[in-house]
């Protein structure tokens, strides 16, 4: 079984190009997804989260709130911190479970983990490959301000807490330039999904 780290900036194409691959078999786990695992009451990730930031971020219902925590964390690098050295380590190890458990039940097949933090996390080692989907931060800029309805500084903000696409690039196996249109993406999803299931490049199956 393959794995691949599918990374990219702010609205670079990752899900989009996840989502291509999966249309076209690969499994596609999310790390997005399994970081909500981390805040689920009784896990780990809960109790150590409650035990760091306290129990005033702990709503009437027992849960997690986010917003709350977010205020503790978001303007201050050294919270962040704490809170990442949390939840990366229990995301990563969610995904190597997942990993693990696929390979017993389709060990033929490609699995896609889209996690936009894989290079920060340090995740590599639990990737055969890593892929980068990258555009130019103007073109980030504007799909992300059209998405999400984000003003275009809010968004340039996260860029500059980001790794740049060249540090991404350094660490990566595959690079996918996402400026053209969205089939110019599939495509070059497509080309690699073929590469890494031992097609031959270019030849439709
Ligand atoms: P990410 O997961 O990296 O944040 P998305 O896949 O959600 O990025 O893409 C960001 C936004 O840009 C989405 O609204 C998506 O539909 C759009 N998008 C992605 N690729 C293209 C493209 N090649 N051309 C135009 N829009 C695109």
């Amino acid at each position: 079984m393959k794995v691949i780290g599918l990374t990219g900036g702010i609205a670079s194409g990752k899900s989009t190009a996840a989502t291509h691959a999966g249309q076209l078999g690969a499994h596609v786990i999310d790390a997005d997804k399994l970081g909500h695992r981390v805040y689920e009451p009784g896990t780990p990730g809960f109790v150590k989260v409650v035990e760091t930031f306290g129990e005033d971020i702990v709503d009437a219902d027992g849960n997690i709130d986010r917003r709350r925590l977010g205020s503790k964390v978001f303007a201050d690098p050294a919270e962040l911190k704490k809170l990442t050295d949390i939840s990366w380590p229990q995301i990563k190890q969610y995904a190597r479970d997942e990993i693990e458990s696929l390979a017993r039940s389709d060990s033929n097949n490609v699995v896609v983990l889209e996690a936009a933090v894989l290079l920060e996390a340090e995740w590599q080692d639990i990737v055969d490959e890593v892929w980068t989907v990258f555009v130019p931060p103007k073109i980030a800029i504007k799909r992300a301000t059209s998405r999400d309805g984000i003003e275009a500084s809010a968004i340039q903000e996260r860029i500059d807490a980001q790794l740049s696409n060249e540090e991404r690039l350094a660490k990566s196996d595959v690079a996918i330039e996402n400026s053209g249109s969205v089939s110019d993406l599939k495509e070059a999803v497509a080309k690699e999904m073929k590469r890494v299931n031992g097609s031959p490049v270019g030849v439709s199956t």
